[in-house]
């Protein structure tokens, strides 16, 4: 059965030309790039490469990255970075909505004394930032708040929060891991102090992430050891991974503009078609600004797994806004938080597209969804009664 892949905000395959780029460095030019001789040299070459094929992605200068294991890592580091910073500020600022990589870190922090203010969302999932401006205070050591969420997609403004917060002297740390390679960023006029990123959401492989520290931000490392990193991230590089990276960001710098309206037109016309055939359907985060690649869409009456283990039935990759917790189905904290009604969040599917997504994909889901949301409001109880109303 051939795969129809529409889960490309939980990871996306490795590009080729990617794969290609990194292939050396595992069984020939496996060299340590901080030796002193010229077997790590040539390493250390491909590995400033990569530095700087992210900084020019990211409109940043090459020493404001550093390499790290994943995005949890770099949005970990970013936090705990700014915390001891200011130890004598005891406030985190971040929103209901972000990625547990943030969300459990500031609410694990609270049992060590730290205040955490989660911002509230509206119900498409965007920010009030007057909401931010009245939260933050003299002893608000960082703000972290994503730049576009993971399941609805939803794109918040990231500048105008970072530039408040410049204002009132904290660090402004942003979780971009899913907006990099999907919408431009351009840290040279930016206000953002560190930002973080993930390999395997772009083409390049799982395991490598970056987090961007702008020059003059004070930094104090999560692991210390080795001299990496100019001294921000020790151990040993991962070389292939980084290098891989870095031309997952060149490709994503020069494909960026055209695949985006690609994605965008397909992802439309996908969200057109399935809220005309299937009745009682809505757009989480439909009425505001979203990522080009990512379609949440509610259904009434119905369950998200039932509906994902039928599309797996006929290929199709996707995911839910549930997570099975502890036995029960729990509607996603991101749903819940946007006050999406019990009844949608539990039939909340997203598809996320990308640069490797065809019409025949979106095709296969505008035929095979509409009768499997049918057949299952058939059999709920839910949505037995709701055709009974009908
Ligand atoms: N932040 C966001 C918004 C994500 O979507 C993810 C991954 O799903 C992460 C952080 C974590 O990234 P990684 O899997 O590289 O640790």
């Amino acid at each position: 059965m051939r795969e129809i892949y529409l889960d490309n905000n939980a990871t996306t395959k490795v590009d080729e030309r990617v794969f290609e780029e990194m292939r050396p460095y595992f069984c020939e030019l496996y060299g340590n790039p901080s030796s002193m001789h010229f077997f790590g040299g040539q390493v250390q070459k491909k590995v400033d490469e990569a530095r700087a094929r992210v900084a020019s992605l990211l409109g940043a200068l090459p020493d404001e990255i550093v390499f790290t294991a994943c995005g949890t890592e770099s949005d970990n580091a970013a936090i705990r970075s700014a915390l001891e910073v200011f130890p004598e500020k005891r406030h985190i600022i971040t929103s209901r909505v972000e990625h547990p990589a943030v969300l459990t870190q500031c609410r694990n922090l609270t049992k060590r004394g730290y205040r955490v203010t989660e911002l509230n969302v509206d119900g498409n999932g965007q920010l009030d930032l007057n909401e931010l401006e009245k939260a933050l205070d003299e002893d608000t050591a960082i703000v972290s708040l994503m730049y576009a969420n993971n399941e609805t997609g939803v794109i918040f403004p990231i500048e105008e929060a970072a530039r408040i917060v410049k204002k009132k002297g904290a660090i402004f740390h942003t979780d971009a891991v899913q907006a990099v390679g999907k919408i431009p960023l351009n840290m040279a006029e930016s206000a953002i102090d560190m930002l973080s990123l993930s390999g395997h959401k772009l083409h390049a492989p799982k395991g490598v992430g970056v987090l961007y520290v702008r020059r003059g931000t004070p930094f104090r490392p999560m692991l210390v050891g080795g001299h990496q990193e100019r001294g921000r991230r020790a151990g040993t590089e991962n070389t292939a991974s980084i290098i891989a990276m870095g031309k997952a960001c060149e490709l994503a710098e020069q494909y960026m503009a055209d695949e985006a309206g690609r994605v965008r037109e397909l992802r439309d016309r996908l969200e057109r078609e399935l809220t005309a055939l299937i009745p009682n359907t809505r757009i989480n985060g439909g009425g505001t600004d979203r990522l080009p690649n990512t379609l949440s869409i509610a259904m009434e009456f119905v369950e998200g797994e039932g509906i994902l283990l039928l599309l797996s039935d006929k290929g199709i990759c996707a995911s839910s806004g549930s997570a099975c917790t502890s036995g029960s189905l729990e509607p996603s904290h991101v749903l819940r938080a946007m006050g999406v009604p019990f009844t949608c969040a539990h039939g909340s599917i997203r598809f996320s597209l990308s640069r490797f997504t065809t019409d025949d994909d979106i095709d296969a889901v505008i035929k095979e969804l509409p009768p499997i949301i049918s057949r299952l409001r058939e059999m709920s109880p839910f949505g037995r009664e709701y055709l009974v109303q009908k």
